[in-house]
């Protein structure tokens, strides 16, 4: 039901979701859910067409919501404002109040008719308010470069009012594509992999292989700053957790130089047991081709052959720099440049480049990492995310 008065609104609009027409109800209703978990419960939140509203119980409230929201993945932007219902009087009171509290140069009205009986076109509607707005303010129209441009929505039940807009990420809501096990490290590259998985809508789990001495250390180091960060855009992840002396105990009589390929195809296998268990349709890893020993691409072959799920390296194409300027744009750079003990840096440093199925298979065999495997599914051990009382 629609009040009598105006509410203070954050408004969302979308980019991506808007093109998948069949999907179109599943990505709303995953924002929906991802904005639920960042909101407090008072905030009512309204499919509308093209559009999702989140109404608040007071200005402040809103102004507060608004950056947060805009960070949110499938927002294209959110803007702050009010919702009323179809009173034209109303509108321009409000609008006029907007201008005189928000403007001291110059402004525009955008004015967009969804509803297509509305008496006036857009362009009307945007002349005849803002002759009002002049006259009364003294301010002037610029179209090209305003101060304040306030964005009119003309529904069928309602007039939304913006002036205030944050640009938001784009993207596919978190959720609405499916879930991932990220194989999460300490390093710089594997966070932007799952952001980037996150950014086109996975849900993901992480998969962090400890060489600390037990998991109250990994409580409050790096990773777990790490997984908080990137909690950020979803709430709903699970980091879990398996002790590297596992596997050191398996490979104390294999060849050192293959040694880094087995525990990649270790890691690579021991996630996808978790993908049937979790119902995950795939894996990430930070991989760049070349960037070490470990990835050039027999090395990449050899350690995922035979899998039965996809592997997905988002970060397989870019440079080292390209990679930097992300983590840093997405806050995990400084996290992930701190003081770590990783398991990689246990293992050889002169890794074989080349190293080929068979041998891989055979060592594998030899070493009985299937049992390996085995052991370290039934030591997995889940971080607990408590994400306000951390501190970054
Ligand atoms: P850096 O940013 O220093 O390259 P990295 O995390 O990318 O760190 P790499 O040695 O390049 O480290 O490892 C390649 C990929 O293997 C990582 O991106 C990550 O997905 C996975 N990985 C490496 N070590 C671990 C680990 N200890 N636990 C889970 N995944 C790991
Ligand atoms: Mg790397």
């Amino acid at each position: 039901m629609q009040e009598s008065r105006a509410i203070p609104i954050v408004e969302v609009r979308y980019s991506e979701i808007s093109l998948k027409k069949g999907n179109r109800r599943k990505y709303e209703v995953s924002l929906l859910q991802n904005l639920r978990d960042l909101l407090d419960s008072s905030v009512r939140m309204e499919i509308l067409p093209g559009r999702i509203t989140l109404s608040f119980d007071d200005v402040s409230s809103a102004i507060e919501a608004a950056p947060r929201i805009a960070k949110t993945f499938g927002v294209r932007w959110a803007g702050l404002g009010w919702s009323i219902p179809r009173d034209l009087n109303l509108l321009k009171s409000l609008s006029m109040d907007v201008v005189r509290e928000h403007c001291q140069g110059t402004f525009k009205l955008d004015v967009k008719r969804v509803d297509k009986s509305f008496p006036s076109t857009s362009i009307e509607m945007e002349r005849t308010l803002g002759h009002h707005i002049c006259s009364a303010t003294g301010l002037g129209v610029d179209l090209k470069a305003p101060q304040l441009t306030i964005h009119i929505t003309l529904l069928e039940d309602r007039f939304l009012l913006t002036w205030k807009t944050f640009d938001g990420p784009g993207g596919i809501p978190v959720g609405a594509t499916g879930r991932v096990v990220v194989l999460l490290s300490g390093g710089i590259d594997s966070p932007v992999a799952s952001y980037m998985m996150m950014k086109r809508g996975c849900l993901v789990n992480f998969l962090h292989f400890y060489s600390l001495s037990s998991v109250d250390e990994v409580r409050g180091s790096k990773i777990h700053h790490l997984a908080i960060k990137l909690l950020e855009h979803s709430r709903r992840s699970r980091v879990y957790l398996s002790d590297f002396s596992n596997f050191l105990r398996y490979v104390l009589n294999a060849d050192p130089r293959i040694e880094l390929v087995l525990f990649r195809r270790y890691m690579l296998r021991v996630a996808e047991e978790l993908c049937k268990r979790d119902g995950s349709l795939g894996i990430v890893t930070g991989d760049s081709l070349g960037q070490v020993a470990s990835q050039t691409l027999e090395n990449l072959l050899a350690a995922s052959y035979g899998l039965r799920v996809p592997v997905y390296r988002p970060l397989i194409g870019m440079n080292k720099e390209e990679i930097i300027k992300i983590a840093k744009e997405i806050g995990t750079y400084d996290i992930s440049i701190k003081e770590y003990k990783d398991c990689c840096s246990i293992l050889t440093k002169r890794p074989k480049t080349k190293t080929t199925v068979e041998e891989i298979i055979e060592w594998w065999t030899r070493l009985n990492l299937d049992e390996c495997v085995e052991k370290a599914l039934e030591g997995l051990e889940e971080l607990e995310l408590v994400t306000r009382t951390v501190d970054h």
